[in-house]
């Protein structure tokens, strides 16, 4: 079995080289460290490794391990990258810091209303459907710069960045600069894009993080 600790080096390891053959600073790229289907046992020695981002797709996943690991590593940050549904809207809100799969306006609406309850503001990101497939969540890109304004002005939500998958049989470059270009149009400053398979390639397209999960942390 190989073992995450170790492969979690690795990939710090090689995302510090793209950093340095994209010409970007040391540093630059946040590594979300993808624990979804990963139970807490398997994410403790990661979490004793020092690394302290995580993502997860599900927000009832996340509420059965994270709660406890939180207590021993108050420091952590959680970013939810799966689709949210709005009746887990409250939930989300008090778990995530960042919620990067905000896509529609229904959760926008749901999201601007629950933060201002519990007076919590996860980072948001809008997630764009680079590749507009129709099975997969997002935006559209065509509509991406109005929803964000959308999201500022009627709903008051700050938004920090945009994040992506791009299409799994299709060369992932196109979609990384696309997302790059509409974060300029959008005026938003991050971009969540790369996985296992892309990270590297992410990153010279100017991913400001990486959300990489079976690299890590083995097959799922
Ligand atoms: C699962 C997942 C990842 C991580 O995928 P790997 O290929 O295992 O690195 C990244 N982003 C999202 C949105 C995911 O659901």
């Amino acid at each position: 079995m190989p073992n995450a600790v170790d492969q979690l080096f690795a990939v710090r390891a090689a995302i510090g080289k793209a950093e340095a053959e994209a010409g970007r600073a040391s540093g630059s790229v946040t590594l979300v460290a993808v624990s979804k289907t990963f139970n807490a046992d398997a994410v403790r020695p990661v979490l004793d490794a020092g690394q302290r981002v995580f993502g997860e797709n599900r927000v009832q996943e996340a509420q059965s391990k994270w709660p406890l690991l939180r207590s021993d590593f108050p420091d952590i940050e959680l970013h939810l990258i799966g689709p949210l549904q709005s009746n887990k809207t409250e939930d989300a809100v008090a778990l995530f810091d960042v919620i990067e799969s905000v896509d529609r306006e229904k959760i926008a609406t749901a999201l601007s209303e629950e933060m201002r309850k519990q007076n919590r503001f996860p980072r948001l990101y809008v997630q764009v459907n680079t590749g507009s497939e129709p099975q997969k969540a997002g935006i559209d890109p065509k509509e991406a710069v109005a929803f964000v304004k959308r999201c500022r002005e009627v709903h008051g939500l700050e938004i920090e960045g945009l994040m992506c998958i791009p299409p799994a049989d299709e060369n992932p470059g196109p979609h990384f600069a696309l997302l790059e270009k509409i974060a300029g149009q959008a005026g938003v400053a991050k971009l969540s894009m790369g996985m296992s398979g892309d990270y590297e390639t992410a990153i010279g397209f100017g991913a400001t993080s990486v959300r990489v999960g079976s690299a890590i942390f083995g097959a799922r």
